[in-house]
């Protein structure tokens, strides 16, 4: 490929939102991705229909003050902030992640690092802004050092976000990483195996994927792709469902 070519579609890839991608795919995604517009057309209309309901904030409000002075497990000694999520709580899209890391904890936001940054453009890519979407955690605080989340610290924390998903009512989750995919579909079974195949929590599809830090550690095409080819089989299902 000819490097005016290849500058060309970087500066493509990068315009639509999926310089996650290898340039190689930009030709084949590029049809998928035009039927995007009319999607977010629709998902923008069904926002403004469906009006903030005043309940909806009322009980995200409540849950997020028992975070804030929880002692449930440990986690609250060391913890600067908690990280309660953030979004359009009328999203149909909740991404749902481990625990906050560094960043995270000094910001008390989710993904706002480098795998937020990746968590961005895997959103973008799907036609959505970041603010369409929900974004949580199954813990919510910082366990030290970034360590995972023990399973008896993640059978603590989840009601909160049990409570969080019953509210929002998302039409999908997409479960980030082990801890998430594990938690919300109550296996053992790693990442690599549940990726690609949607599972199922309190009758909400759930599509377990790569977490950002990890496609960050392996920025390889069979990477990128496999976290695309999810990512696609979740906007196939809403728009099925639309
Ligand atoms: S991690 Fe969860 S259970 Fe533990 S203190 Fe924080 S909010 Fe409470």
């Amino acid at each position: 490929m000819g490097k005016k070519r290849k500058v060309e579609q970087l500066f493509f890839l990068k315009e639509i939102g999926v310089n996650f991608l290898s340039p190689e795919e930009a030709e084949k995604i590029r049809r998928e991705l035009l039927i995007k517009p009319a999607n977010r057309e629709k998902g923008e209309e069904t926002q403004k229909r469906d009006k903030i309901s005043p309940s909806k904030e009322k009980f995200l409000k409540e849950i997020e003050e028992e975070v804030a002075s929880c002692k449930r497990c440990e986690l609250y000694k060391n913890r600067k902030n908690y990280v309660f999520g953030e979004g359009n709580i009328n999203a149909d899209i909740m991404f749902v992640g481990e625990a906050p890391g560094e960043e995270e904890d000094n910001q008390g936001r989710p993904f706002v690092g480098k795998a937020g940054k990746k968590l961005t453009e895997m959103i973008e890519a799907m036609g959505y802004k970041r603010e369409d979407v929900f974004i949580g955690n199954i813990v919510k605080c910082r366990p030290p050092g970034n360590a995972t989340p023990t399973p008896a610290i993640r059978r603590t924390c989840f009601p909160y976000l049990q409570k969080q998903i019953a509210i929002i009512r998302p039409k999908v989750l997409i479960a980030l990483g082990n801890v998430a995919a594990q938690t919300l579909l109550d296996t053992k079974e790693t990442i690599t195996r549940l990726r690609g195949k949607f599972g199922e929590y309190q009758g909400i599809p759930v599509m377990p994927t790569f977490h950002p830090s990890y496609v960050i550690r392996n920025y390889t095409i069979p990477v990128r792709k496999a976290v695309w080819e999810d990512l696609k089989k979740v906007l196939n299902l809403l728009n099925e469902n639309s």
